[in-house]
């Protein structure tokens, strides 16, 4: 017996690493995806769905160089 009731797959919310403000999401994200946070316009990575982690997304130049 689990009283706990299952999480729903869409409408989650996280939190932003960068200034905790919390994070909703319209629909299921993808690992990899970018999420920006509208508190601080910080770019968050999904690293991970399941549990659903983000992490700061590294900046990327519009010259990539090399
Ligand atoms: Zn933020």
């Amino acid at each position: 017996m689990n009283p706990t009731p299952p999480t729903p797959q869409i409408a989650q919310s996280i939190e932003c690493t960068e200034c905790a403000a919390s994070i909703s999401l319209q629909r299921q994200p993808l690992c990899g995806e970018i999420v920006r946070c509208r508190e601080c316009q910080a770019e968050l990575e999904v690293t991970c769905v399941s549990p659903l982690r983000i992490e700061l997304a590294p900046e990327v130049e519009e010259d990539w160089g090399e």
